[in-house]
């Protein structure tokens, strides 16, 4: 056997049953086959090795009360995987289906994309299986407490930087930062993804779903066709979801589903600004299911379903992992999209990527096309250490730009090693071999 499939093995081994894990780690591994033929010097020290394995993993209980007055207990996570390019920067996810396997994974696909953003960012990623939905603001409020009560002796602005990912919005990191600071009596950028009145930035809420479309318009620009008119596919109706249908309506593109863990809505007359402030609205405040919209708008609401087979011209997978299988891309494929381009963590199984790859449509990967939420809470901890605030036009510019930078390593990278158009191959690549460079620089650690 060769070196990677040593490596692939032991991390099988060393971690049974976490399959999310295994599927990062196998495409990661996978794409990095030409460079570990050129680079023999890393299996002499071990470098896979090492990479697979995070630095540290944190697992703690969070005990909080319930409004009857009922205990209840959580597991809490914080999975600091690798700093070699600086403090450790990722997500909290509070969802019921977290466990140390999907943080893992999500961790492990965090330090390619950090250090595709250019900027100085380790990769890391928590949260915990405690579900605010149908939860009460009060409820919510003593699970952050007490969440953070114990995240606190782990993380600093200068160690690592949690920010927000699904369940973990505006509200929850507002609990999040009052507790940390209360402890602390530290105002510093330890989260990302504050409040702009107290330490945030703007553009933030954004930058998800924008830099997943200004990916795609640099993809876009390799063909020379334009989003406007055409229909775009989105799962998901939460942060991403939400400034993905955003920036698209302003290309004068035409979204037309959004979905939530329930279901999907199909308006073919397209999501437009009065529309996406209702959803916003539903979700953002009021935090209803994605039917309200069907029956408000008189569009079809298609239950316990996923909206890949709605024909289209580009899909922005934005919900979970895993959402697309090998029938829904054969299902894309043969109703004539022509990109995807992924808003969420490894929206797609492995078996509908090489679907996406054989048709050879511009497909962009989650660590490249989402990387623009990260690589604006990077800018929010730059402006925190500066103590200033730049402009929401600022930001986006220095957002743009580096969704084009990110497009051109990718596409750099898969073409220097014999890949042209594999933004797989790229973006595996490119992140890579920073983070392998400052590993070799440090010697054995
Ligand atoms: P939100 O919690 O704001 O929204 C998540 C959306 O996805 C909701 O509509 C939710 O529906 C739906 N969803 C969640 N789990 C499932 C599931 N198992 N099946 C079907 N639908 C589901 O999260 P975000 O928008 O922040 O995150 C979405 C994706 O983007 C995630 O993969 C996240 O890791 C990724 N991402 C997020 C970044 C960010 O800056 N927020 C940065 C980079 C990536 P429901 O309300 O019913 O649960």
């Amino acid at each position: 056997m060769g070196y990677i499939e040593d490596v692939y093995t032991l991390v099988k081994k060393r971690n049974p049953g976490e399959l999310e894990f295994h599927q990062a780690v196998s495409e990661v591994l996978e794409s990095l086959r030409p460079v570990i033929q050129q680079h023999p010097e890393y299996q002499e020290v071990s470098l896979l090795e090492r990479l697979v394995e995070p630095e540290r993993v944190i697992m703690f209980r969070v005990p909080w009360m319930d409004d009857n007055g009922i205990y209840q207990v959580n597991r809490g996570f914080r999975i600091q995987f690798n700093s070699a390019l600086g403090p450790y920067k990722g997500g909290l996810r509070f969802h019921p289906t977290v466990n140390l396997g999907i943080l893992k994974f999500l961790a492990f696909e965090q330090i390619f994309k950090n250090s595709l953003t250019t900027l100085a960012m380790g990769g890391g990623k928590g949260g915990s299986d405690f579900d605010p939905k149908g939860k009460s603001d009060g409820e919510v409020m003593r699970f952050c407490q007490s969440f953070m009560t114990e995240l606190c002796k782990y993380i600093g602005p200068d160690t690592d930087v949690p920010a927000g990912d699904i369940g973990v919005g505006a509200r929850e990191i507002g609990y999040l930062y009052g507790q940390y600071k209360r402890i602390r009596n530290e105002t510093t950028g330890v989260l990302t993804g504050k409040s702009i009145t107290w330490g945030g930035s703007l553009i933030r809420p954004e930058a998800t779903g924008f830099g997943s479309v200004y990916f795609a318009v640099e993809m876009l620009k390799t063909t020379g066709e334009k989003f406007e008119g055409k229909p775009c596919v989105i799962s998901g109706s939460g942060n991403v979801a939400q400034f993905t249908v955003k920036k698209l309506i302003e290309l004068g593109a035409k979204p037309v589903t959004v979905s939530d863990s329930n279901g999907f809505i199909h308006d073919p007359e397209g999501i437009d600004e009065a529309k996406l402030n209702f959803i916003m609205e539903l979700k953002n405040i009021r935090r209803g299911r994605i039917k309200e919209y069907a029956e408000k708008y008189g569009v079809e609401y298609h239950d316990r379903a996923r909206p890949w087979s709605v024909p289209c011209f580009a899909a922005f997978p934005s919900a979970t992992q895993n959402e697309i299988d090998e029938g829904d891309a054969k299902t894309l494929v043969k109703n004539g999209c022509k990109l995807v381009s992924e808003g969420a963590n490894m929206p797609t199984t492995p078996e509908g990527v090489d679907v996406f790859l054989d048709a050879n449509i511009l497909y962009g990967p989650g660590k490249a096309a989402n990387a623009g939420g990260v690589a604006t809470s990077g800018l929010e901890m730059s402006q925190n250490a500066m103590r200033l605030s730049w402009t929401g036009e600022e930001v986006n510019m220095r957002l743009q730009h580096i969704m084009a930078s990110i497009h051109a390593a990718s596409a750099k990278a898969a073409s220097d090693y014999g890949y042209p158009n594999n933004y797989v191959m790229g973006a595996n690549i490119a992140g890579f071999k920073k983070v392998a460079e400052a590993m070799m620089d440090f010697g054995l650690v």
